[in-house]
């Protein structure tokens, strides 16, 4: 099958979305100055902060590395420089020099840019604004993929880098904020008020495309991937920031390419450990290695965290629910007499009069609204900052996407898809939003009530974590109904469903503990993991979850 570029854009959004960060970084360079044209880096703030004596901290932001898939190559003896922090295993998550949490959550969905966001805001979802991977925002009817799911371009991307979207869509304090002294970040989308952000270089873009379309075809090893090239590239950026400005206070070494690999690996699980031990722990040891030779690495706080983890699915389009095409949520809708918005980033003044709009997360989606007595006649714009209403838009929808689960009705490929259907009054945005229900036979159902009646122990605290998603001031950003599609590690994988323009090997934004069991270590070079155990421990008490990094990172500052 021959493939142009733009195929190439269209079919691979998380391949596609590190390769517009490259295109970014040679697009940003008139902004950020001339380093980027080679990667480099982007100072963020005017008055430089005055480094600190201490604390040092690194956080290696490991995106979509599962707990079990790191605590396995951790403990395989192939992964030496992580090993290596941690020290000897002492049984129960304490190690010589570390505290690894056993039962850490990411927020919901388990999907990376509303996990990173969390993580490094300390607040969930409904509160700090940044709700999923792709949102809708009623009062300005802007339509938002920091990593495209269900739209097709990259145009947001994008903006991640050169135009700061996540920092611009957050609405609390990040932790770069929240601590005093300098603190830089490699790659990560969340790097609003850091002192510096670091980039990758823009190495032969064309080159690397074929690379990968070649390295898929022929099932590349970990080592030789494109998501390697991008991490291990990313690592001499930072070390070149450090050797000019000195050690930082924090630093965030982030690594997207364990996310995209996982995606794409026919043997997703085992496969995300090989990459672990081959590449990862090789960039772990690179930023170590500097720190060693400055003498600054005794004493040194270190984190190994994650946002998710993954689920393995069917790499087909009967699974994965698309937003283009007949047999999709987007039809669902529309036949229930909504006109629905286009599955792009940007849409047309002539297309702006849609009345519902929906937002991919993986195994989750979200439908937004409109109250439609606003925007009756086709061409008429609705007036999104009103409230959609319960009766007569919402109950609709949810009552259809229980019948074409049950039966097939309208939509065929949607039969057994879904697990469970979400809705709520909805509230005027801006306004604290409700907590979601859970729709049962044509009633809203709180959702303990609903558990209570029908155990779901696979579905982890999703009570709470339902709330930290949806009840607050920007819960509206979640939608009007939540779908959750069958995920279960307990189903067969012919029986697991996800909502995603592409098809891949493996999903995630469940709330399965496969996907929302996510690592969370704090170690301290040479230093004692009884103290790092009792520091997480006063912090996270017996609930830890993601959200929880950010008050661990303040404390260190106030030792
Ligand atoms: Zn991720």
């Amino acid at each position: 099958m021959h493939l142009t570029l733009e195929d190439f854009f269209r079919r691979e959004y998380l391949f596609a979305g590190l390769l517009a960060m490259i295109v970014t970084a040679m697009a940003a360079c008139g902004l950020v100055g001339k380093t980027l044209s080679t990667g480099g880096e982007q100072k963020l703030k005017h008055h430089e902060p005055t480094p600190l004596a201490a604390p040092r901290v690194i956080i290696f932001a490991l995106d979509g590395a599962g707990y079990d898939q790191l605590m396995a190559a951790i403990g395989s003896g192939k992964a030496p420089n992580m090993a290596s922090v941690l020290g000897k295993d002492e049984g129960n998550g304490l190690y010589q020099h570390a505290y690894s949490t056993p039962k850490a959550l990411s927020v919901l969905p388990s999907s990376t840019i509303a996990n990173w966001s969390s993580i490094f805001t300390g607040q969930p979802p409904a509160w700090n604004g940044v709700t999923g991977d792709e949102w809708f925002e009623r009062r300005t009817m802007g339509f938002y993929a920091p990593v495209p799911v269900s739209v097709e371009d990259t145009t947001d991307l994008t903006k991640v880098v050169d135009d700061d979207l996540v920092g611009r869509a957050l609405t609390t304090p990040t932790l770069y904020a929240q601590i005093p002294g300098r603190s830089n970040v490699s790659l990560l989308s969340v790097y609003k008020g850091a002192t510096l952000y670091t980039t990758v270089a823009p190495t032969s873009l064309v080159g690397m495309i074929a690379g990968l379309l070649a390295g898929k075809a022929q099932g590349e090893s970990a080592e030789k991937s494109l998501s390697a090239d991008i991490d291990l590239d990313s690592v001499p950026k930072l070390l070149d920031a450090i050797g000019e400005h000195g050690i930082p206070n924090l630093q965030v070494v982030y690594f997207p390419g364990i996310d995209i690999y996982t995606h794409e690996a026919k043997d997703p699980l085992r496969s995300e450990v090989d990459y672990l031990e081959k590449v990862k722990d090789k960039g772990v040891g690179e930023v170590l290695d500097l720190y060693r030779k400055d003498n600054a690495l005794d004493g040194t706080y270190v984190m190994f965290i994650a946002d998710h983890g993954h689920i393995p699915v069917m790499n087909d389009h009967l699974h994965a629910l698309a937003a283009t095409g007949k047999d999709t949520p987007f039809e669902l809708v529309r036949q229930q007499g909504f006109r629905v918005r286009k599955p792009t980033v940007e849409v047309t003044t002539s297309d702006d009069d849609f009345q519902a709009v929906l937002a991919y997360q993986g195994f989750m989606a979200y439908i937004y609204l409109a109250d439609r007595s606003t925007c009756a006649a086709p061409g008429q714009k609705c007036d999104w900052s009103r409230p959609a209403r319960l009766q007569q838009d919402v109950m609709p929808i949810a009552r259809a996407f229980d019948e074409a689960n049950r039966n097939g009705a309208g939509v065929p490929g949607l039969k057994g898809s879904i697990d469970l259907i979400f809705a709520r009054a909805p509230a005027v945005p801006g306004q604290i939003a409700k907590e979601y229900q859970i729709y049962d036979q044509g009633q809203l159902v709180p959702i303990y009530q609903y558990l209570m009646a029908h155990p779901r122990p696979d579905l982890i605290d999703l009570d709470q974590r339902m709330r930290w998603l949806s009840a607050g001031p920007h819960g509206d950003r979640a939608g009007d109904i939540l779908l959750l599609s069958k995920a279960s590690m307990s189903l067969p994988i012919s029986e697991r469903y996800y909502f995603c323009e592409v098809p891949h090997y493996s999903m995630h934004g469940s709330a399965e503990w496969q996907d929302g069991h996510v690592p969370l270590i704090l170690a301290q070079v040479g230093g004692s993991g009884v103290k790092m155990q009792a520091l997480v421990e006063k912090i996270a008490g017996d609930a830890p979850s993601e959200k929880m990094v950010t008050p661990i990172v303040r404390a260190l500052f106030q030792k």
